[in-house]
């Protein structure tokens, strides 16, 4: 069986056929870029990095778009804040960033369009629907005529009584229609503007996705991916905006992901209860942070709390001893040797079919990394035994090939991460013990002996985290 995916356009788990065999287009809506991104913001951004590299390993060849949007209400007014332009403040957190996913291990999209740089397509799409008696101006601004668009509604399943109630708040009299939302917003002071054919001003949030996804990946794309709160109205009103305009589907598999939680309530700014990926990451290896951010199904609510992040550190040390114990065998996985017989190659052919059918039931990385963890403990257990003949060995290269295979699509390996040549299990107990002379000397309030232990593990390229649950050490690498 092949690929399914739970699509918000139909509710239901559906077969995935791409529109071209072999190929896959993919938007993900990227971040508002007025702050560092958080651990949940990071949650949305993980689970696309993971389909595209699920789809990469399936074969495809995949075009990934993620786009800035850099410039809204919050970029403005925190600019104004600070006294600086909005573009100004929105560079300044792309190259955060970008400097915060790289270390979290997130690939960079094929293209990463910013809203500012698609002005002319923006006006464009605005004025064709203005000519298609679509869209009207009032006052300098551009408003969406819900009801032209007959579909309106459908990847939501509102209907237009819902949406009347809910667009009551705040009703602006001059719209025909409450329902009917803004492509192009009238210039206001202290606010960068645009000059298009109705005056002067800026885009609306919904219209910069449905011209920078066009723009990139044409008018029918394969995934449209997203946080749950952009179904709608944001998810909604790109579709109303293309198809009315291309009378084509705009995105075949929307995928939304569940929130981040935290004391039950959303992670989110507004919220002031978030963690900067950037922050989370001083305590934190990128593969805790990513083990723990697929531990859960996508569409399931995950839950952060104070042991979460250290109990992925404690899942991924297991994970690379075991790794670094089988990897001098990885050379001997292509050798001649029948392993057929071998425990460990029926249990690493095993978790390699187990981790596809979980990938391929709409994304399964909890049951996926379940499999992953399986086979670790199979393979510790077998290396307790004492002599391990050549047929042994060379069935540990497999299962140190498979998992570092599938580890690569889930995020949660780094070659970092590994000591070159290194004897782990003795380097993890001398660790243990140079960690306990370094507590010692703390609880002595020695600092400068506390000090110098860290240092020095520095120079020779080991990192130490102090964790609310203890320390943990990393290599660092060259
Ligand atoms: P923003 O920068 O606010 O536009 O958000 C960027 C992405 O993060 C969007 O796809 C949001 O839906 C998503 N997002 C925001 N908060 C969370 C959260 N707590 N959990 C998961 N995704 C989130
Ligand atoms: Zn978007």
């Amino acid at each position: 069986m092949g690929l399914r995916i739970y699509n918000s356009l139909t509710n239901q788990i559906d077969e995935f056929i791409p529109i071209e065999d072999g190929k896959v287009s993919m938007y993900n809506c990227g971040p508002t870029v007025y702050d560092y991104f958080h651990i949940g913001n990071a949650r949305t951004f993980l689970v696309a990095d993971i389909i595209r590299r699920y789809l990469e390993y399936k074969g495809y060849q995949v075009k990934f778009v993620q786009n800035f949007t850099d410039i809204d209400d919050k970029i403005i007014n925190r600019a104004n804040e600070e006294g600086v332009s909005a573009s100004q403040l929105s560079s300044r957190y792309i190259e955060a960033y970008f400097e915060d996913s790289e270390k979290l291990g997130i690939r960079p999209a094929d293209v990463h369009p910013k809203a500012t740089d698609h002005i002319p397509e923006i006006i464009q799409l605005i004025e064709r629907m203005v000519d298609k008696g679509i869209a009207y101006e009032v006052d300098g601004d551009i408003y969406y005529r819900i009801h032209k668009f007959l579909d309106y509604g459908k990847l939501s399943n509102r209907k237009p009584e819902d949406l009347l109630s809910g667009a009551r708040v705040g009703i602006d009299k001059r719209k025909e229609n409450p329902r009917d939302f803004d492509l192009w917003k009238n210039v206001k002071p202290n606010e960068p503007s645009w000059s298009c054919p109705w005056g002067c001003g800026r885009p609306g949030w919904h219209i910069e996705c449905s011209a920078m996804a066009i723009k990139h990946l044409g008018e029918s794309i394969d995934i449209h991916a997203g946080g749950q709160d952009l179904q709608f109205p944001h998810h909604e009103n790109e579709i109303a905006q293309s198809e009315v305009l291309t009378g084509k589907t705009f995105a075949r598999y929307w995928v939304h992901t569940a929130f981040l939680r935290i004391g039950g309530n959303r992670m989110g700014k507004s919220e002031q209860n978030f963690i900067f990926v950037r922050d989370a990451l001083k305590d934190h290896s990128a593969e805790a942070i990513r083990h723990f951010l697929v531990s859960a199904h996508y569409r399931s609510p995950l839950d952060y709390n104070a042991t979460s992040l250290s109990d992925s550190d404690s899942a991924i040390r297991r994970l690379n001893n075991c790794l670094e114990r089988i990897g001098p065998y990885s050379e001997l996985a292509d050798s001649e040797v029948s392993t057929s017989d071998s425990e460990i190659t029926r249990a690493a052919a095993e978790m390699l079919t187990n981790f596809e059918l979980a990938m391929d039931e709409d994304f399964n990385t909890a049951l996926a990394m379940g499999e992953i963890y399986k086979l670790v403990g199979h393979v510790n257990r077998f290396l307790t035994q004492e002599k391990l003949i050549q047929v042994d060995r060379v069935a540990l290269g497999i299962a140190y090939q498979s998992l570092i295979k599938v580890c690569m699509v889930l995020g949660i390996y780094s070659e970092l991460e590994s000591i070159p040549n290194g004897n782990t299990q003795l380097v993890d107990q001398l660790m243990e013990l140079v960690i306990d002379i370094r507590n010692d000397s703390r609880l002595r309030k020695d600092w400068v002996m506390a000090d110098k232990v860290r240092d020095r593990l520095h120079e020779v390229g080991i990192e130490l985290r102090d964790t609310p649950s203890g320390t943990n050490w990393e290599w660092r690498g060259d």
